[in-house]
Order: C-alpha cells, then sequence, then structure tokens
C-alpha cells in the first residue's frame, strides 16, 4: 500500500483539528483572563509540541524527509490510524464544548472560571490532552517514517509531562477542595487507568 494513504489522513485529520479550534480559538482571544501562569515556560513546551505533532510530519509529508527512516507501509496501519484520529476528533469536539469560555491555550484562569466535572470530564481531569495523546498515536500509525511517526508522541509527551502537574496546582489554588474531590474520583489520562 502506497504511503499517499497515510499522509492524506493524517493531514486531514490534522485540518478538522484546526476547523474544530477555530471558534473557540477566537472566543478565547476575547474572554478576560484573572491569571496567566509561566507563560514564557508554556509557550516553548507548545512549540516542542508542535513540532512533533506538526512541523516535523509536514516535512515529512511534503518533503519525503528524513528519507532514510522510512519503512515499507502497511494497509492495517492506515485502517487503525484512521479510526483513532476519528476517535480523536471526536472526543476533542466533545472537551471544547465542555470546557466552553475556560479553555485557554497556555494555562491560564478566567474571571468567572468554572469547574467543569461533567460531560466527557466526569471520568478524567485532562480528556483534551486524551485527544492529543490519539492523535500522536494516530500519527505513529499513519506515517510509515521512524522519525516523522513517533515525532508526535515525543513531541505532545514532552509538553504533557511539564504541564500536567502545574495545570493541576493551579486546578487546586483557584477551586481548593472541589478540585482536590474531583482528582480523588477521576483519572487523568485514560479511565480507571491513569
Ligand atoms: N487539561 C484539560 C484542559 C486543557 S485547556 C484537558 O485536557 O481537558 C487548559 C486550561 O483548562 C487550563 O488553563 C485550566 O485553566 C483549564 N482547566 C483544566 N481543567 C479544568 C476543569 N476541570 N474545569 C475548568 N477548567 C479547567
Amino acid at each position: 500500500m502506497t504511503p499517499l494513504v497515510g499522509k492524506v489522513i493524517w493531514a486531514l485529520g490534522v485540518i478538522g483539528w484546526f476547523i474544530i479550534r477555530y471558534p473557540h480559538d477566537r472566543r478565547s482571544r476575547r474572554t478576560p483572563r484573572r491569571t496567566r501562569r509561566d507563560r514564557t515556560r508554556e509557550l516553548v513546551l507548545m512549540a516542542v509540541s508542535a513540532s512533533g505533532l506538526l512541523f516535523v510530519p509536514l516535512i515529512y509529508v511534503f518533503g519525503d524527509q528524513p528519507r532514510f527512516a522510512n519503512y515499507p507501509f502497511h494497509a492495517w496501519q492506515a485502517g487503525l490510524g484512521g479510526a483513532i484520529f476519528g476517535a480523536a476528533l471526536w472526543l476533542f469536539r466533545r472537551t471544547h464544548n465542555d470546557l466552553g469560555r475556560n479553555w485557554s491555550v497556555t494555562l491560564e484562569v478566567r474571571e468567572r472560571h468554572t469547574l467543569v466535572t461533567g460531560g466527557v470530564y466526569s471520568r478524567v481531569r485532562h480528556p483534551m490532552y486524551s485527544a492529543f495523546w490519539l492523535w500522536a498515536l494516530a500519527q505513529a500509525l499513519l506515517l510509515p517514517n521512524w522519525i516523522a511517526g513517533p515525532a508526535g508522541l515525543v513531541g505532545f509527551g514532552t509538553l504533557f509531562a511539564f504541564r500536567v502537574g502545574r495545570e493541576e496546582q493551579l486546578m487546586i489554588e483557584t477551586f481548593g477542595e472541589d478540585y482536590r474531590r474531583y482528582m480523588a474520583r477521576t483519572s487523568r489520562i485514560v479511565p480507571g487507568i491513569y
């Protein structure tokens, strides 16, 4: 099977992702914030994540580089990768709808921020990060290249590792016992597992 199939599915997934995010991004710019945490550090982490999920794969998809890391593509990778990217998009859309105006691209607290614990937030605290992990996993399957494929897992994994604990700290400072109780009954990204 030709790698073009995987590349096209990956590109459609990414385009879908940006279409889902666009209106939330616009609203977010107009929503007043109360606190902004570690802005520079967060921007660096986002650049690392974007390198792995976007820039490195784009070089592979449009420039077929780094060529030495290419390997033969299998049909099952296209099927499984496409299904996982579909699940990622579904979850991503749900998280944006549930978080509403509380969402921000870096660590921030809004004026009149409310703690969301329902919908896709009822069993995991970071379903949007679960969706990003699914994107990274789908990419690893869809791009038959040992560097461009796993780059998303490394890039997003770095952002996740350096952010999630501090985000929970910020939520504890903001919502106190309510967030601690919410933590006690939820997992981070996979229901019942982690
Ligand atoms: N980590 C969450 C949210 C990502 S958006 C997820 O993966 O789904 C990041 C912003 O969301 C943070 O700046 C924080 O202010 C806000 N946030 C995180 N969890 C929240 C929750 N349960 N309710 C309301 N806002 C939350």
